[in-house]
């Protein structure tokens, strides 16, 4: 990058432009710049208290990976613990090499990972999902799927692991791609959930907080290549199914048209998240799990009994038993 770009601090040479900034920086003062800015996001929006138990939600890609090292690396000045909570989909030919990743990082620096599997949650893979919903026409995606299933996981394992808070990966561009969707799909209770700091409408509901909120997708990057911070180049097979794929694309290239483009859209965000009604802060438990839910029966339940209603489901699935008495209907949408 720049190939006679000087580092604004110090003059040497620069690998690293920070948008931000406006301004190139080289190795030593991008990883400083770095860890300042996430740091002062843990401190300025009070993310994380002295005495916090913080499960880092962990796939092992370079987001999470990036979480869960400079959440442990700041637990000890800043009083709290740190662990990680992977979740095991179920997707053969990618999940276990994610989940390597993640052991050798997590070895590295001590920090305890715990893996929950979709198997073991919901009686399915993803991948036995798939060719359920496959049966179906895709009339509901595998990204809806997985996204509702990892949620669910993640949440219920945080919570039954004593966490007060559940740090997830996303970056900048995670931010404005989910907010582009939301919009796409006049999802306004999606906007309004989505934020810095998720406030939990139940107690059973792990509080969610994202460190790296701020931070561009590509300087994400640019740290785990500067600290060593491996993760294999595998991509989930399913996403060539998610609407996420084209957005990203576009919004890249609006980036590249308009620089700042990205970090004015999340601005926007907010005042939007401000004028927008607040969500129900009524939860009702899930009849059939128990687990936090504004419907009778969880996005989760209804899901997995969607699934198990079809050939492949019930094949797939053997023993892993049918939700009984609830609806084939397709499910509602958010
Ligand atoms: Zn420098
Ligand atoms: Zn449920």
């Amino acid at each position: 990058m720049g190939g006679t770009a000087r580092c604004f601090v110090c003059g040497r040479r620069a690998s690293v432009y920070v948008s931000y900034l406006g301004e190139y920086l080289c190795p030593e003062h991008f990883v400083e710049y770095f860890e300042r800015r996430v740091r002062e996001t843990l401190v300025w929006f009070r993310l994380v208290e002295r005495g916090d138990r913080v499960a880092v939600a962990v796939s092992g890609g370079k987001d999470s990976l990036t979480t869960l090292y400079l959440m442990r690396k700041f637990s000890e000045e800043m009083d709290f613990e740190v662990f990680g909570v992977a979740v095991d989909e179920g997707i053969a030919g990618y999940r276990e090499y994610k989940l390597e990743a993640l052991r050798s990082l997590a070895r590295e620096i001590g920090v305890d990972v715990h893996v929950v599997t979709f198997r073991e949650l919901f009686g399915l893979t993803l991948d036995e999902a798939v060719a359920a919903l496959r049966e179906r026409g895709f009339e509901v995606k595998p990204c809806t799927v997985c996204g509702v299933f990892r949620r669910y996981a993640l949440n219920r394992a945080a919570r039954e692991l004593g966490a007060t808070k559940l740090a997830t990966g996303h970056n900048l561009d995670d931010e404005v791609q989910v907010f582009a969707m939301n919009l796409i799909k006049a999802h306004a209770d999606g906007i309004v959930r989505e934020g810095l700091v998720t406030e939990p409408a139940s107690e059973r509901l792990v509080p969610r907080i994202k460190p790296l909120y701020f931070i561009p997708e590509k300087e994400v990057l640019a740290y785990t290549l500067i600290k060593g911070i491996h993760t294999p180049f595998v991509e989930c097979p399913y996403i060539v199914y998610a609407l996420r794929h084209p957005i990203r694309h576009w919004l890249n290239e609006v980036e590249d048209e308009e620089p700042g483009a990205k970090y004015r859209v999340l601005a926007f965000k907010e005042v939007l998240r401000n004028a927008l009604p607040p969500p129900p802060k009524e939860m009702m438990l899930c009849r059939i799990c128990g687990e936090p839910t504004s419907h009778p029966v969880c996005r989760a339940c209804e899901l997995k009994s969607y699934i198990l209603s079809t050939r492949a489901g019930r094949d797939d699935a053997g023993r892993g038993g049918r939700a009984a008495g609830v609806a084939r209907l397709p499910p509602h949408p958010g």
